[in-house]
């Protein structure tokens, strides 16, 4: 490639040994193709769609093509990130993007060796895959050649061009190398200390050194995603890598996670990678999943497994309680589709689904079926299906005959538990977060205690009922290894007799909510529950209460301000001096739901935004908050968020002036967010965090209406618009369900379909709430 980074254009030359029963197809998007040759003579060809079809006849042989294109402000394809007044090419491929660079066979499952050579202005570096193999100086420019990778799937590749500054350390014979812009380098010596440690845990885990002679972690100025697993070559979003003075312990949680799941990657995915798109959860269950054992092993206090529970866990079972929900494996087709299947399902649920996997066959037996299957499939492709076979083999117990009905069937069961003479009692249905019943049958691997007592059963049944001694403790879903919830029904008080871990109660309220949404439980009973855990002092239990009471915020102020601002002022009271981890964490949760809901604690905050530089890392975001809050100062808060140069302030300081409560002010921030001073891969940030104040909910869906070409143009191929809606559409319809139904019925939006509909049906059971708690 010539790659004109001033003009933002480039031409290219790609030459592909290949061998064709037919006329050659290859994918392109946006390319000009200039000519095609085979051996050396031209060939006639078409173009249809984002395909390129080569008259070739049946060959074997070198196509070469010539084309040329150009770097577009996108953020999918090869894009242009700008920052102060210059910019880097960078590129993002994941999943039909790498079309938009050269012209090739787009599939994960069409694996190639690439040799990338690449002309650039000779002040500039260039960063691939693979290490550089030569540079030759030609005048003010030079040709900078890539060393050749291993096979490898399209998706996968990078290209990254501009001054970057990079930290080099070594492991092993590796290169472990951190890339920024200009004058950043030096915070990224924390992702890569955890990179190292990563590396190693990887290692040792699959059995299979790392594949490649170096990796770099990039951090890209503008990034949709949060990271991008390129092999070798991981791209992050700035705020993904870097730690300054200003982050939070939640942020280096964040980060070394994401640090985590992308090098969990470089085995799963990159080294054996699915066949098609349709497993993609194949590769994002696993990522997300040994992300978790790599952090319980090397951060033990930071109790992760919570987080997982928290985060993916608790997001997979919001997400599949829909009826517009998908199977764990999807047919797709289309880019567009496929786009719109990175979701709660792919990640959190796969994951979950392993973890119950992992708990029914042991530690040891999955370890080994991990190992089996990707050291028989390395620098290839398998199927979901091949995984469990591997499974299968090592544990000696039928994995995949439990699994298919968990990988092919949308939605998870509910179980109803009762205590009827001497007998235990379980059914199970789906579970639908709109209250609607459905049969639905799934092998469930309980585990249960009675009287104290473990005990495992596999349900295959849709009731089953256990013989049993008189029960005086019980407790079903022990440490919720499993992915269903659990409705006691006239024995709940058999639950608080056993001995219940800091997972189990978080269990306990965190059914209770879904029931509440559901309707299967009242407002009434649901309160009662949350006041036994008034003096709570477990991480997990905590944040889903304070998360639960921020929702409730949303859509039922005046029922729940009361308790909550008792509750939060009671933790903030026994979180004062706790200074591990998660203490801090929760403290910096708890006094942000606190300056929502008390006024008085808002205003004895809010004159610390003056010294707002100075406030700990964990306090900045509550501050901003009550300064918002209090003062409705918008220009002093913009003021200050000029003035910043980290992107986590920035965000913190944008978050606050969401949450004005005068919506013009609101107006303006959302404004302000489609302005060069905003990065583009935030704006659906903002927007979640402005559909989350009552206050301002008119305003933002007006807002959102107007200006949604905008963002339509804005995340143009990457699903993000999707997402949007599904996180927008259910706060900003409450009390008009109609409207925001007829606006999406007059508009279309293709690459957004499952958002819109998903975000239409969480809107009618939020509108529903909150009118029966109104
Ligand atoms: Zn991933």
């Amino acid at each position: 490639m010539d790659v004109d980074f001033q003009q933002l254009k480039f031409t290219g030359t790609v030459r592909i040994q290949m061998r064709s029963e037919q006329d050659a197809v290859l994918n392109s998007a946006g390319l000009e193709i200039q000519r095609i040759a085979l051996k050396d003579k031209l060939v006639s060809f078409r173009q249809g769609g984002e395909e390129l079809i080569v008259q070739t006849g049946p060959f074997e042989g070198i196509l070469e093509v010539k084309y040329a294109g150009i770097v577009p402000d996108s953020l999918a394809g090869i894009y242009r990130a700008p920052y102060d007044h210059t910019q880097i090419v960078t590129t993002h491929f994941e999943a039909a993007q790498a079309r938009r660079m050269l012209p090739c066979i787009d599939h994960p499952d069409a694996k190639a060796e690439f040799k990338i050579a690449v002309m650039i202005d000779r002040e500039l570096t260039a960063i691939s895959n693979m290490p550089i193999e030569s540079v030759i100086p030609n005048g003010e420019r030079k040709l900078v050649t890539f060393q050749t990778t291993p096979r490898m799937s399209t998706y996968l590749l990078y290209l990254g061009i501009g001054k970057f500054e990079e930290l080099t350390e070594k492991l092993g014979k590796k290169d472990v190398i951190v890339a920024t812009i200009p004058g950043k380098v030096k915070l990224g010596k924390f992702s890569q200390d955890e990179a190292k440690k990563a590396i190693s845990f990887f290692e040792s885990y699959y059995a299979i050194p790392y594949a490649l002679p170096k990796i770099h972690l990039i951090a890209v100025p503008e990034f949709a995603m949060g990271a991008m697993e390129n092999w070798g070559a991981i791209t992050f979003r700035e705020s993904a890598l870097l730690i300054d003075a200003n982050s939070t312990i939640k942020t280096r949680k964040r980060v070394a996670e994401i640090v985590g799941h992308e090098l969990a990657h470089q085995w799963f995915g990159n080294l054996v990678t699915m066949k098609w798109w349709d497993d993609i959860w194949l590769n994002e269950s696993f990522a997300t999943f040994m992300a978790f054992k790599l952090l319980n092993s090397i951060h033990k206090d930071w109790r992760s497994w919570e987080d997982f529970m928290r985060n993916d866990t608790a997001g997979a079972l919001g997400r599949d309680g829909l009826k517009k929900t998908h199977p764990i494996q999807v047919p797709v087709k289309s880019p567009d589709e496929i786009e719109q299947i990175f979701d709660e399902i792919s990640y959190g649920k796969g994951a979950s689904i392993l973890r119950m996997i992992e708990a029914y066959v042991g530690e040891d037996a999955f370890q080994a079926g991990v190992r089996e299957f990707l050291s028989s499939h390395t620098y290839s492709n398998a199927t979901g299906n091949e995984f469990w076979n591997s499974l299968d083999a090592c544990s000696h117990k039928e994995v995949k005959k439990i699994m298919s009905a968990w990988i092919q069937q949308p939605g998870y069961p509910m179980l109803t538990v009762k205590v009827t003479g001497g007998k235990l009692i379980l059914r199970q249905e789906r579970f639908l977060i709109s209250g609607a019943t459905e049969t639905g049958l799934w092998p469930i691997p309980l585990t249960l205690e009675i009287n104290g007592h473990p005990q495992n059963v596999l349900m295959n049944a849709s009731e089953q009922a256990l013989e049993t001694e008189l029960i005086t403790s019980l407790k079903v879903n022990v440490d919720r290894t499993g992915f269903y919830l659990t409705q006691y029904l006239g024995c709940e008080d058999l639950v608080w007799n056993s001995d219940l871990s800091a997972i189990d109660r978080w269990g306990v309220v965190f059914d209770a909510f879904a029931f509440l949404l559901s309707g299967k439980t009242n407002f009434t009973d649901y309160m009662k529950l949350l006041k036994r855990f008034t003096t709570e002092v477990e991480y997990l239990p905590i944040h889903e209460i304070s998360d639960q009471l921020s929702f409730l915020y949303t859509i039922a102020r005046p029922r729940i301000s009361e308790f909550s601002s008792a509750f939060h002022r009671s933790q903030l009271g026994m979180l004062r001096g706790k200074s591990d981890e998660n203490g801090m964490i929760l403290r910096e949760a708890v006094a942000c739901r606190l300056t929502l809901v008390d006024d008085g604690y808002s205003h004895e905050l809010e004159s610390k935004f003056r010294e707002y530089t100075q406030v700990t890392p964990e306090m900045k975001q509550a501050v901003a908050l009550a300064y918002a809050r209090s003062t409705e100062n918008y220009d002093n808060l913009l003021a200050t968020y000029r003035k910043s140069d980290s992107d986590e302030d920035r965000i913190r300081l944008l978050t606050a002036m969401t949450a004005f409560r005068n919506p013009p002010f609101v107006n303006r921030t959302l404004d302000f967010t489609l302005t060069k001073e905003v990065k583009r891969q935030d704006v659906r940030l903002i927007l979640a965090t402005a559909a989350g104040n009552p206050d301002a909910r008119d305003t933002t869906w007006r807002w959102l209406q107007q200006n949604i070409e905008k963002l339509q143009a804005l995340y143009k191929g990457t699903g993000i618009l999707s997402g949007t809606f599904l996180s927008t559409i259910p706060f900003l319809g409450i009390g008009r369900v109609e409207e925001v139904r007829t606006f999406f019925k007059q508009h279309e939006f293709h690459d957004s379909e499952v958002g819109i509909s998903a975000g239409l049906e969480k809107l009618f059971v939020y509108d529903r709430l909150a009118k029966a708690l109104a």
